[in-house]
């Protein structure tokens, strides 16, 4: 039949691989609510070293770490202050404020990423008229601000400020280790910047589900106590956890290589007339293609029947995200077919 689908929409189009699989079916299980799964535990330890943390607990997703996070660190009325691209602020289904009942602040700042001034002009003074500036998110890496890295010096200082005016540091680890391959930053070097931070393993690390939330022991007992709430408690969890021990063996140093093609990616992409790529810092590449004279929706539906798909972020500007589904000639065949929807679309105007 026909080839595959090259699925460039996220990371998170992975599917567990035939190693991966195994690993799963082979774990060793037990009740995870009650503490007694061992593949769980084990995961659990290793993430909160990697992370230079005390404790953490295992999630089904990161959305919930996030929500968790908050919830156990804020209380109702609280302001939390996030980058206004933040999935915390735009994909969570307005989480913070449904279950945490915190004000949000959203801060601009190029890249997806604002620094140690920009916070400090937030920074609410105390009076008891005024919400209390409560919490710090950052993204590492940005999501809808790029891909990018935060540069180590740059979270420290928003990361010292925010503490010594009180407030909690959460670092939103999606993609933290693409972070750390790109770097050369051990993830243990951000992690003790933050008060909590997590790991996603259905991203780039190409596991089917599972995140890890780390932070101080007496933190984690409160995630804990959110996780019970929230149903978020599971039984025989070790088979889910099996394949993020999986990743973390197997594919992290890997993601160098979706960083190489994301480049190859842009490089391939900035030669074809009409399109303005950013320089992608990890695996992803966001091109605007207003400069072609069509919108992005003409791109995906000719891209479509070509067995390609690439999201829309809005009329001009779309998103390839590169991953371990995808392959180098992967990429040529990808640069090759939206250059063949531009010719078409230029003879057609
Ligand atoms: C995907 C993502 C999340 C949510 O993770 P899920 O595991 O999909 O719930 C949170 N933050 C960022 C930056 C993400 O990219």
């Amino acid at each position: 039949m026909g080839s595959k689908l090259i699925d460039l929409y996220s990371d998170t189009k992975t599917r567990p691989s035939d190693g991966m699989r195994r690993a799963i079916c082979e774990a060793d299980v037990g009740d995870e609510q009650h503490l007694e799964d061992p593949t769980v535990t084990r995961l659990t330890e290793r993430t909160a070293r990697l992370l230079g943390q005390e404790a953490a607990v295992f999630l089904p997703s990161g959305t919930m770490a996030n929500e968790i996070a908050v919830a156990a660190q804020c209380r109702p009325g609280d302001e939390l202050i996030a980058h206004s691209s933040s999935h915390i602020l735009n994909f969570e289904a307005g989480g913070v404020a449904a279950l945490a009942g915190v004000m949000v602040r959203a801060l601009d700042g190029p890249r997806g990423m604002f620094d140690a001034k920009l916070l400090d002009e937030a920074l609410r003074p105390r009076a008891r008229h005024l919400p209390r500036s409560r919490m710090v998110v950052l993204e590492q890496t940005t999501n809808i601000g790029g891909g990018a890295v935060w540069p180590i010096g740059q979270m420290r200082s928003v990361s010292e400020l925010a503490r010594s005016a009180g407030l909690a540091v959460h670092v939103d680890g999606a993609r933290l280790l693409n972070a750390c391959v790109a770097s050369g930053v051990a993830a243990s070097d951000y992690g003790t910047l933050a008060d909590t931070i997590w790991l996603d393993f259905t991203k780039g690390l190409g596991a089917p589900f599972g995140a890890v939330l780390a932070g101080s022991s007496d933190l984690i007992d409160e995630a804990w106590r959110w996780k019970q709430r929230l149903g978020g408690s599971m039984r025989q969890a070790g088979m889910m956890a099996a394949g993020c021990l999986y990743a973390l063996d197997h594919n992290v140093e890997r993601l160098a290589e979706d960083h190489r093609l994301a480049a190859r990616l842009a490089d391939g992409l900035r030669a074809l007339p009409g399109l303005r790529v950013e320089v992608p810092e990890t695996n992803m590449v966001y091109f605007d293609v207003s400069g072609t004279g069509h919108d992005t929706e003409t791109f995906s539906v000719a891209l479509e029947p070509l067995g390609i798909r690439i999201s829309r972020q809005g009329r001009h500007v779309m998103r390839a995200v590169t991953h371990l589904d995808v392959s180098e000639s992967d990429i040529d065949r990808t640069v090759l077919a939206i250059a063949s929807v531009i010719d078409r679309t230029a003879c057609a105007s």
